[in-house]
């Protein structure tokens, strides 16, 4: 199986991660959990860039987002395409949909959709979970969470980037599973209902 969570910055998406991964395992399941941007050369552009280190704009970094993206699924040493032939179910904190969503949340968002079909028809994810949490809800939680808040932290574009996410969801509801949890609960309750749809996805 290969899982994607999705949702918007302070939705809980690492927490869920973390708990997937345990109860998986728990359960004698080989689990490979990842994310984005990855750790790997172009990942690692990326984030100079997001931190401010480096300049870009949001072509470029859609464009970065792509080839990182293509790297993490076919690289021959830690590619997810063998992982998933190796027998892991792969767990991604974060895949296409993070682009629709981010990148699109600056330019047309088709164009990135486009741009990302080569990921799509290399690998789809059995399922895109969504953590969908209200921004004024995740605004606390980073605020509580973290001494300093990005710079595109803001509420605003919080709202904006859920909005993206819901867009593309519709956009591409007939090609691509998505499965949307409250995520404005506790992390256990979340968890639970994750858990029970992945759990109805391996005895399919
Ligand atoms: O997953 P995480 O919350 O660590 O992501 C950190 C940041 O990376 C996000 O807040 C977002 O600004 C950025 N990001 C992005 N485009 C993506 C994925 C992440 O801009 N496709």
């Amino acid at each position: 199986l290969f899982i994607a969570l999705e949702g918007i910055d302070g939705s809980g998406k690492s927490t869920q991660t973390k708990l997937l991964t345990e109860q998986l395992s728990n359960q004698g399941h080989k689990v490979y959990s990842t994310f984005e941007p990855t750790n790997n050369p172009i990942g690692k552009m990326i984030r100079d860039i997001l931190k401010g280190h480096t300049k870009a704009d949001y072509r470029i970094i859609a464009g970065l987002f792509v080839a990182d993206r293509l790297d993490h699924l076919l690289n021959e040493e830690y590619g997810i395409v063998k992982k998933l032939e190796e027998g892991y179910t792969v767990i991604m904190d974060r895949y296409y949909f993070s682009s629709y969503a981010y990148q699109g949340a600056h330019m047309d968002i088709d164009w990135v959709i486009q741009a990302n079909a080569m990921s799509a028809s290399v690998l789809r994810p059995d399922v895109n979970i969504f953590i969908d949490v209200a921004p004024e809800t995740s605004m606390q939680r980073l605020h509580a969470n973290r001494d300093n808040i990005e710079l595109f932290e803001t509420l605003d574009n919080l709202k904006l980037v859920r909005s993206k996410y819901m867009e593309a969801f519709e956009k591409l509801k007939n090609e691509e599973k998505i499965f949307s949890v409250d995520g404005n609960r506790t992390p256990d309750l979340i968890a639970g209902d994750i858990w029970q749809k992945v759990a109805s996805m391996f005895t399919l």
